[in-house]
């Protein structure tokens, strides 16, 4: 692992808090499974704390997306100092911003794995698990609240947008809790290591569309029935959406399934293509 006292303080705005446990490393880098044929994405890797692992696993290709100048210099570095010419070309270091990327570059041979900055983690999980040219396996620490959020089942607290959004493109499950000290610098919060399978579906970049503005209308009433939330949103129509898929009015958005969801999203769709 890199040598953090001769390198530029963590960058708080990038949620910059590195993992300085090299079980745990290989613990998540362990998770993803990789084979000679995978093709594998880290997001934010920083010092090298998973990047080196999953170089050692010698993954097909393997690309790292850092926003940081000073580690997308240091990573691109190594690759070329470590490898022979030829497997070095099989690496790639992306200087970017994971918030603002082409997802769809990415399909079903990749597999992306990362400790990912905790205050945009959801945005991101958010927007490349639900890529339209799916992926194999994704294995991210994020902050266990967060997690538990993506795994939480209907009529609970944490069950929310997150929740629906992820557990329809994918199936979520939490591997284990990290605890704070093993980072420098040390966050405040726990952190989980999760990791989502890809689930089929049939949604369309239509489909995808109505529910996401649907769960975000929904959620942001989230106390209201639905019965007010759908007549505010639809209009006349509101109601027999919610006949059709045989949803009681006097329900809350916190109370539906994914089912549910899917099921409105195919009825409004319908009406939408009528
Ligand atoms: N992988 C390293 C580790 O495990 O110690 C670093 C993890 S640190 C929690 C998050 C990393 O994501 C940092 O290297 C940070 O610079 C990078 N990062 C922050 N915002 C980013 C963004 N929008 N796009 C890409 N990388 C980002």
């Amino acid at each position: 692992m890199q040598d953090l006292l001769n390198s530029p303080r963590a960058k708080k705005s990038l949620g910059q808090n590195f993992l300085q446990d090299k079980n745990i490393a290989t613990k998540i880098v362990n998770a993803l499974g990789i084979t000679h044929d995978d093709n594998v994405l880290e997001i934010g890797p920083g010092p090298g704390a998973l990047s080196s692992l999953i170089l050692q696993q010698n993954p097909s290709l393997f690309f790292m997306l850092e926003k940081d100048y000073h580690w997308a210099r240091v990573r691109f570095d190594e690759v070329k100092n470590s490898l022979k010419e030829k497997e070095a070309q099989k690496h790639q270091v992306i200087l970017g911003d994971a918030l603002n990327f082409d997802w769809e570059r990415f399909g079903p041979d990749w597999k992306f794995i990362g400790n990912l900055p905790y205050n945009i983690a959801s945005p991101i999980m958010w927007d490349l698990l639900s890529n339209h040219n799916g992926f194999k396996r994704a294995v991210f620490m994020i902050q266990k609240e967060v997690a538990e959020r993506i795994i939480a089942k209907p009529d609970t607290k944490a069950y929310g947008a997150l929740s629906i959004w992820l557990q329809t493109f994918t199936c979520p499950k939490i591997l284990f809790h990290v605890p704070p000290h093993v980072f420098f610098p040390a966050p405040k919060v726990t952190s989980s290591v999760i990791c989502f399978e890809p689930l089929k579906n049939e949604f369309s970049p239509e489909d995808k569309s109505i529910l996401n503005k649907l769960l975000s209308f929904c959620f942001q009433r989230r106390r209201k029935q639905l019965q007010n939330i759908f007549k505010e949103f639809f209009g006349d129509n509101g109601l027999i959406f919610l006949d059709k898929c045989d949803i009681k009015h006097s329900l809350r958005p916190e109370n539906l399934t994914c089912n549910d969801f899917k099921k409105l999203v195919q009825i409004i769709k319908n009406k939408n293509n009528a």
